[in-house]
């Protein structure tokens, strides 16, 4: 069986990812979505283990110390990081793996991964963005500030990420990203071992071996 492939989604703050993800995984069931673990204390309605592993600084550094993370960034004075063991798990069984982290993962995520997917997200508008932010009703206003800091400095990292989607309508977002992720599975960098065994392959008969 094929590998799946890993994919990083990042966004601003207030981009709507997590509802994103929510309808990709009701509408493909190829996907697996890593579950990060956090140090941010737990909006209402967010389930441990479900949103986020939520846990203490101590449990947390314990996890880097052990190697279990892929990837770790402090975003907004709380820890954020991939668990590494599930991840490697849904690759292994043919999963595409979705990430939803900030953009300092993602630069980690690339170095050790250079054949990660990577796709940004952005509401259509800045007004937009602040409108969806406040509209969430999660966030002291000192936090809604430090989110909107934080998104100008990632407006400058986008060229980072090969895709850009412009959440406007979440079905046709929905779409796009399977239509992304199909298109990049096919690409001749993902398709190495099957592209050095085929022209192996077509060497030899060419030969008349
Ligand atoms: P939030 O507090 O809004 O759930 O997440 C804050 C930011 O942390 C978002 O940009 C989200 O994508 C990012 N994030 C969530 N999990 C991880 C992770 O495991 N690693 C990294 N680097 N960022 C993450």
């Amino acid at each position: 069986m094929n590998r799946g492939i890993l994919i990083v989604l990042s966004g601003f703050s207030g981009a709507g990812k997590g509802t994103l993800m929510k309808e990709l995984m009701k509408t493909y069931d190829n996907y697996a979505l890593s579950v990060s673990m956090t140090t941010r204390s737990p909006r209402q309605g967010e389930i441990n283990g479900r949103e986020y592993f939520f846990s203490t600084r101590e449990t947390f550094e314990e996890k880097i110390a052990q190697n279990g993370l892929i990837e770790y960034a402090e975003y907004c004075g709380n820890y954020y990081g991939t668990p590494r063991d599930y991840v490697e798990e849904q690759l292994a069984k043919g999963k595409d793996v979705i990430l939803e982290i900030e953009i300092q993962g993602m630069r980690k995520v690339k170095q050790m991964f250079p054949e990660v997917l990577a796709l940004f997200v952005t509401p259509p508008s800045a007004a937009e963005l602040e409108r969806r932010l406040r509209g969430r009703g999660t966030e002291t206003e000192d936090a809604i500030k430090k989110r909107l800091m934080r998104a100008a400095g990632e407006a400058d990292g986008v060229e980072d990420y090969e895709y850009i989607i412009i959440n406007d309508d979440l079905q046709a977002c929905v779409a796009q990203i399977h239509g992304i992720v199909q298109a990049a599975k096919l690409s001749t960098m993902r398709n190495a071992a099957f592209i050095k065994n085929i022209r192996k392959e077509i060497g030899d008969l060419s030969k008349g071996e």
